[in-house]
């Protein structure tokens, strides 16, 4: 045995259950039977840990993708582990499990109860209050090597699709250069077209607040996710002092998560995506929630056509903000968020959604009012299909 404990070289998952004789009761069910998930890990030193955790021989399931995350990494260095699983997990749209799964079924239900009433799904919502949804273009990451000019074609690209906003990343390279590239679009793309930044949740908070100073006279309608989204603290912090609107919550699940986050003004803006939140009934509490709190609500987006088409049917029954003789989108109307980077699942496996004066329409066909091309699920499938029955 060397210096170090070496690196991870393998991690056995066992799933180990034993049924009682004799069942024990507790508030929820009775206890029938005791189980243990039982970790072995292997370290190129030979050296052997065990460890054990709750759980099903589906959350074994899960765990193998964790251990895929640290297969290889420095078994000496704990923190730099811990730290890892965390950025994995924990923050952005990892935290997933339950939430992820309800959103996929409560959309499929949504849509075959749809297709059944022969209704879209809007109304099964009890009715579209609009026709068509504002969007904005999702876009303008970065290039290798930084480049601005093609960064600027692409958002002047967007204006000529017609697009009136579009959103931008920061937090990859240091504020003041980011800050740069924010003036810089700026000024290419003229004072009438929205504006947006994120960071995902690249900064702390006193940095956030730094780069909102540093880029705030652009005029920027708002600026996502500065710090950690479940860093609530934070992000309330650069909400209170920031003089752009902040926004957050793409990667927060249910509307437990949204509760505590709209009550306390965590956000001047919040971001559910449908995929994350737990689909279009998650969707719905948290858009009513957003709209009693007097909270705005720009959905998130970065799937196929499937989730585009589920948000877009349950912002067409999102009341509008503050009513007045005139309803403009980002003023008083709720934006969606339109991506308009390359995915090659979501060309593919749905009609295009067609995008007029900035807007796109809600579906109009039953359930989620869309057709699957089912030979692109064949195509781009890894792996072995997961058939439970
Ligand atoms: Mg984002």
């Amino acid at each position: 045995m060397g210096n170090s404990t070496g690196t991870i070289q393998s991690i056995e998952i066992r799933y180990l259950e034993a049924k009682l004789d004799k069942p024990f009761g507790w508030s929820q069910s009775w206890t029938t039977s005791r189980s243990i998930i039982i970790m072995k890990l292997t370290t190129s030193e030979n050296y052997i840990g065990w460890g054990e955790t709750y759980g099903s021989y589906n959350t074994c399931l899960e765990m193998k993708h964790l251990a895929e995350f640290v297969i290889g990494e420095d078994s000496h260095n704990i923190n730099k582990i811990n730290n890892k699983i965390f950025e994995k997990t924990f923050q952005s749209h990892g935290f997933a499990g339950a939430s992820s799964f309800m959103s996929a079924l409560d959309i499929a239900l949504y849509d075959i109860r749809g297709k059944f009433m022969n209704e879209p799904i809007s109304t099964l919502l009890g009715g579209s209050l609009k026709i068509d949804i504002p969007v904005y273009a999702t876009g303008l990451y970065y290039l290798e090597g930084f480049p601005i000019k093609p960064h600027i074609d692409e958002a002047l690209g967007y204006i000529e699709d017609g697009f009136t906003g579009m959103k931008m990343k920061v937090g990859g390279l240091s504020i003041s250069d980011d800050a740069k590239r924010v003036n810089q679009t700026r000024e290419a793309i003229g004072p009438n077209i929205r504006l947006m930044i994120d960071a995902n949740e690249a900064y702390d908070k006193r940095t956030a607040l730094e780069m909102s100073e540093l880029v705030h006279e652009n005029n920027l309608t708002w600026f996502e996710e500065p710090c950690p989204s479940r860093d609530f603290h934070s992000n309330r912090y650069v909400t209170d002092n920031s003089k752009i609107p902040i926004s957050g919550g793409e990667s927060l699940h249910t509307s437990l998560e949204f509760s505590r986050v709209i009550s306390e003004n965590v956000f001047d803006i919040i971001q559910p995506d449908i995929c994350s939140v737990g689909g279009v009934s998650e969707m719905r509490k948290v858009g009513n929630m957003a709209n009693s709190f007097g909270v705005k609500i720009n959905p998130h987006y970065w799937g196929t056509g499937i989730s585009f088409a589920a948000v877009l049917h349950c912002m067409s029954v999102q009341p509008i903000l503050n009513n007045s003789q005139i309803n403009s989108p980002y003023e008083n109307q709720s934006v969606l968020e339109f991506d308009q980077t390359p995915h090659p699942i979501r060309e593919e496996l749905t009609d295009r959604f067609i995008l007029k004066d900035s807007s796109v329409e809600v579906p109009k066909n039953p359930g989620l009012g869309i057709e699957i091309n089912e030979e692109v699920l064949d195509k781009y499938l890894k792996g072995e299909i997961i058939h439970v029955k």
